[in-house]
């Protein structure tokens, strides 16, 4: 195979994975680029029945194109031809059908307009999305012809009426893009003034460059008058020849006469014309179609610089952007459960750096400590429970009938562990305190933590199970705080008693009646020595509390937070894992479409570099 055709051919397989990728000309500009764009093509524009699709046949020299009076072709349709030199018969494929070889062209007409209707429904509809048919045989030459939507100036029966602005619309977006080589058909038998494919042209294309005018109908032309002044250029000057061709009448389309036969009478029809005799060597089908295969040939060498640029530049922004969502999951479960293993291991690390510093947070615990819970200490209700009634009400009914002689014991150890019972509200609050703290900072790590932004059910898992690590946290801290409160209840330092002054050696008189005993200044005395008790016990507790919440709560958040987690993750099996790893399906949906992209710009790049080599 000659360097050029390995070039059509390139491209041609370019456009195919586009349109795969949906990555073609046209509306819905999607945000990723495409490479359709700058790739070389030939559209064939020009008003309804001019004889677009005979031309495309002519060149084909094939019958398969809708035909019929109307608007027929209503999505684009990109003609790839691959000449064939094994002598196999002709076929055709379509990319919506792969591995689908149609030998019979009239079959190839009729899935191309079932495949219109499955997209614009039977309506009169058009759409821009378009159907890929592929040509083999060793009569075509390598070429890619996109076929159009004729141009129209009124909208008929059934259609909307934007169908005009809407046609003119997608015929352009073709044809604006500098790589697109014009084939712009005029009918012979109307004014050149009048075409639709001229005008369109000369708007896109000023200089002329890229649009190749084809004259058809030169058979149909008043007896006595001739187009040799649209062919020379005199009528309407081209940078490149006008071409003019002699399709297939109705009437032949009726008699079906066969393109072999039809392009026999070409030739004929020019050699033996006495206008276009002289011409007969740049005139008809087949010429068309060498020059188009030439001009393409040549659009495209001179594009691959550029196109090569673009494609390493988007190759650079493709892979930035997927290093941004990050790479696709792997697919063994070693390697799945070691991702999960390593986004926890992210989360747990800046966990971590919110309790030891770093990243903010971990203060607050301190807070809880140094101002929380002494503050709540102060609040207690001491005085009320050490009022004088209620000591005197409390001792005396710890007395019973029998008044106490020395010191109310019984007095004292209610009262005291009245008291100490209050401890636990402030215990348990400053418990619950650092909890909501460690709950707040496992929010917010979560939420700092990039890498598992991309898989919301592993978040949510993790999230779970941190939260009811710290429930289990804050059920051992509440026992833990509880029992120092208990303990100091179930055990009274008797030493402290012991150092009390005994009222007896103050001069009171040990036979005094048992009334005496309830005196305000000995019930005053007792209040303050239980107060002096809770005091000390306060000041323990306000150092043994925290002690029990770092060690129960903070340090277990710290150090063993997902233990239980991990273990649970080690006994999945590979498909939950995979449910693990699930991701965010719009994330998924955009690294897939930058997955493929990169895949079909690399492939490109090795293509494009293999047929520089053989150059
Ligand atoms: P399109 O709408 O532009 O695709 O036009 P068609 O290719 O469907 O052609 C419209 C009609 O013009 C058909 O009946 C063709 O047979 C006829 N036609 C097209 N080109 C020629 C030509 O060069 N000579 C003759 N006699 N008829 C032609
Ligand atoms: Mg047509």
């Amino acid at each position: 195979m000659s360097t050029m055709e390995n070039l059509i051919g390139l491209v041609n397989r370019i456009q195919r994975a586009c349109t795969v990728l949906g990555d073609y000309g046209g509306e819905g500009a999607s945000a990723l680029p495409t490479l359709w764009e700058s790739l070389p093509t030939v559209a064939v524009v020009g008003g309804q029945s001019s004889g677009k699709s005979s031309v495309l046949e002519s060149i084909v020299g094939r019958d398969f194109l809708p035909r019929g009076s109307g608007i027929v072709t209503r999505r684009p349709l990109v003609l790839q031809l691959h000449k064939t030199d094994d002598g196999s018969p002709d076929y055709a494929e379509f990319l919506h059908l792969p591995n689908k070889r149609f030998t019979d062209f009239a079959r190839v007409r009729n899935e191309i307009q079932e495949e219109t209707d499955r997209v614009t429904g039977r309506s009169k509809m058009i759409s821009p999305v378009p159907i890929h048919l592929s040509i083999y045989s060793s009569n075509v030459v390598n070429l890619t012809l996109v076929d159009l939507p004729g141009l129209t100036k009124v909208a008929v029966e059934g259609q909307p009426e934007s169908i005009v602005g809407d046609i003119e619309n997608m015929v352009r977006s073709y044809v604006d893009k500098p790589n697109c080589l014009i084939l712009a058909i005029s009918p012979a038998n109307q004014d050149i003034a009048t075409s639709d494919a001229i005008k369109l042209a000369r708007e896109v294309d000023p200089s002329g460059d890229r649009t190749f005018g084809v004259l058809t109908k030169l058979d149909l032309m008043d007896k006595g008058t001739n187009a040799i002044d649209v062919l020379d250029g005199r009528a309407y000057r081209l940078q490149h020849p006008w071409v003019g061709v002699a399709n297939r009448s109705q009437a032949d389309i009726n008699k079906s006469v066969d393109m072999i036969a039809a392009r026999r009478k070409e030739r004929e029809y020019f050699a033996t014309s006495p206008d276009y005799g002289h011409l007969s060597s740049r005139m008809g089908s087949e010429y068309l179609a060498k020059l188009l295969s030439k001009q393409l040939e040549s659009a495209i060498k001179s594009r691959i610089p550029s196109i090569l640029s673009l494609i390493n530049k988007t190759i650079d922004e493709l892979e930035s952007e997927m290093n941004h969502l990050g790479r696709p999951i792997a697919v063994d479960a070693g390697a799945q459960l070691y991702t999960i293993l390593e986004l926890c291991r992210a989360f747990d690390r800046i966990f971590k750096e919110h309790l030891d510093g770093g990243r903010p947070g971990g203060e607050r615990v301190y807070g809880v400590f140094d101002n929380q819970l002494p503050a709540a200490l102060k609040k207690l209700p001491f005085d009320r429970h050490l009022s004088l009634q209620n000591v005197r009400k409390v001792v005396s009914e710890a007395d019973g009938y029998q008044p106490h002689l020395i010191a109310p014991e019984q007095g004292y150890r209610r009262l005291i562990d009245g008291a100490l019972g209050y401890f636990k509200g402030p215990a348990e609050a400053s418990v619950d305190a650092v909890h909501f703290i460690l709950k707040e900072l496992v929010r917010k790590s979560l939420n700092e933590t990039q890498e598992l932004k991309r898989f919301p059910t592993l978040q949510a898992e993790v999230a779970a199970a941190a939260n009811e690590a710290l429930e289990r946290f804050r059920e051992d801290g509440r026992k833990t705080a509880t029992r120092l409160v208990d303990m100091e209840s179930s055990y009274l330092t008797v030493e402290f008693f012991r150092k009390l002054p005994q009222e007896v050696e103050k001069g009171g008189n040990p036979a005094a009646p048992a009334m005496d005993r309830y005196t305000e200044a000995h019930l005053r005395r007792i209040g303050s020595n239980v107060s002096a008790y809770v005091g000390m016990v306060c000041d323990t507790l306000k150092n043994s509390i925290p002690k029990a919440v770092v060690y129960c709560q903070v340090r277990e958040a710290k150090n063993c937070l997902l233990n239980h987690f991990y273990t649970q993750v080690g006994k999945k099996e590979g498909k939950q894992l995979l449910a693990l790893l699930d991701e965010d399906p719009a994330l998924m949906e955009r690294r897939e479409g930058c997955a493929k992209r990169l895949e079909l710009y690399k492939s490109a790049r090795d293509e494009i570099d293999a047929v520089s080599w053989a150059r």
